[in-house]
């Protein structure tokens, strides 16, 4: 590794115990999408104190934020993200179920780890802009309500985005691993029918049940499903079955749908045929409907140069120092598991390459998983990211980093657990170096944006970023 770059990185090392308190202090305020008040406070301070110049209120958005470090181009962002889970509220290295608080939110995501880690590659970017003395612009966004929120996704309707030459993130998890996952874009909808309340047995033909109409809408959808591509997700949740009595006819009733497909054309087609049906079900039952779109998300682009830079510094940069103490503990929360198929398992499976399997092999039942996995193939996720409506903006590449025991569940009381542990904050570490490493060597050698770019230009068809989320439509979390 380059001098300066080593230099640069060193930056995080020296603010090592202060970046530990700082994801703490925020698993220790849990807050739920475009609630973060606390965390984006506290974010934006540190900024501050670093010498960024500090953006509130994005796009009308309170718990939005930028901060901004050097002049000129090229424009280098990173992306955080702080917001917790509803209802995952548990206590610190505790190995059984016990909350802090009951009903409160808990960082079960490890978004704590994620926003503080971005914050530590921008400030080491600014670092290596200040110290030697080059043009560049070094941002932070913080961004809000990531789960179900779609906060990036406003932020970049409202062009928060622009500018940017290359944007870089991570998520905490159970692997060291460049993401080549694309995941779908979607849309989410709400429908809401109101029909007429009667005495359903002493005069039922008075009365026009709503319940009637959204399950034939529900019942409409279910045959749609053999007419969509074959990505095509649709899930639903019944958000209002009109009341407890059934000896009333419900007057009201509402669905919530989750409408995902590989690209947005598709979703928006999707949405215009659940729309026709949502109609013909309040036609047939004589109520009428009212539909509001709630949120939308891109589907992520993938940048391959950007893969390979961030994969070379995954490989390059000294991993993460765990002790016996993080395995002990691993292997206490590992035995609270119950045993599925990992992440690890699922990409280990797909190397064909014996010399790559074999270099895996000490890592397949080691309760942290240390090693780098090899670059995977780029392939079809089946989820959805926030992530995506900045790719469409910039080439955007994201890493996983080992936070957690191995064999991990996303949003479980084991992960919010592990969020304050020395092996979370040990990854955490490693994951900005590795955001920071790959920034600067974009900064150091040009051509690298320019293939970047030119393969975003390529993957987008030169279509300008066009917002999924109509104009009137306000961020809210459900
Ligand atoms: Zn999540
Ligand atoms: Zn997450």
């Amino acid at each position: 590794m380059k001098g300066k770059k080593r230099q640069a990185l060193a930056a995080i090392e020296t603010r090592r115990e202060q970046l530990g308190n700082l994801s703490d202090s925020l698993w220790d305020h849990p807050e739920v999408g475009y609630h973060e008040t606390f965390a984006a406070q506290t974010l934006a301070q540190a900024l501050e104190q670093e010498g960024f110049q500090v953006q509130r209120g994005l796009a009308g958005i309170q718990t939005a934020f930028s901060g901004t470090f050097g002049s000129g181009g090229p424009v280098i962002g990173f992306l955080g993200e702080f917001d917790a889970l509803p209802g995952l509220s548990q206590k610190a290295d505790c190995t059984v179920q016990a909350p802090v608080q009951e009903g409160n939110p808990g960082h079960g995501c490890g978004h704590n780890l994620l926003g503080v880690g971005s914050l530590a590659a921008a400030i080491a970017v600014k670092q290596y802009l200040q110290e030697n003395q080059i043009p560049g612009t070094v941002k932070f966004f913080g961004c809000p309500a990531e789960e179900g929120g779609s906060g990036k996704g406003f932020m970049a309707r409202a062009g928060v985005f622009d500018g940017l030459d290359l944007a870089f993130s991570w998520h905490p998890g159970e692997v060291n691993s460049v993401s080549t996952e694309s995941t779908m874009a979607n849309y989410q909808i709400s429908y809401q029918f109101q029909g007429v309340a009667s005495h359903a047995a002493m005069s039922p033909e008075l009365g026009r049940s709503a319940l009637d109409a959204l399950e034939l809408m529900n019942v409409g959808v279910q045959f749609l499903r053999e007419h969509v591509p074959l990505e095509t997700r649709i899930h639903y949740a019944i958000t209002d079955p009109g009341g407890s009595a059934p000896g009333i006819v419900q007057p009201h009733a509402e669905a919530i749908y989750l409408l995902r497909a590989v690209h947005l054309p598709q979703v928006r087609e999707l949405y215009q045929r659940v729309n026709k049906i949502a109609q013909g079900a309040a036609m047939m039952t004589e109520t009428s409907v009212v539909i509001t779109f709630i949120k939308a998300c891109s589907n992520v682009i993938i940048n391959s140069e950007l893969n390979r830079v961030m994969q070379q510094n995954l490989e390059e940069i000294p991993p993460a120092d765990f002790d016996e103490g993080d395995l002990e503990l691993a292997r206490r929360v590992q035995g609270t598991l119950t045993p599925s198929k990992s992440y690890f398992e699922t990409l280990y499976e797909e190397i064909t390459d014996p010399e790559e399997r074999a270099k895996l092999e000490q890592d397949i039942h080691a309760p942290i998983h240390r090693a780098v996995m090899p670059l995977a193939q780029e392939r079809q996720g089946f989820v959805s990211s926030d992530v995506g409506d900045v790719s469409w903006n910039c080439p955007v590449a994201q890493i996983n980093a080992a936070t957690a025991p191995a064999g991990i569940a996303m949003h479980s009381w084991q992960m919010v657990s592990v969020g304050k542990s020395p092996m979370a904050k040990k990854g955490m570490l490693y994951a900005a170096k590795v955001m920071a490493g790959s920034a600067i060597d974009a900064l150091e050698d040009p051509t690298i944006i320019q293939r970047a770019k030119e393969e975003h230009k390529f993957r987008t068809g030169g279509r300008p970023y066009e917002s999924p989320i109509p104009p009137d439509v306000m961020p809210r979390i459900l």
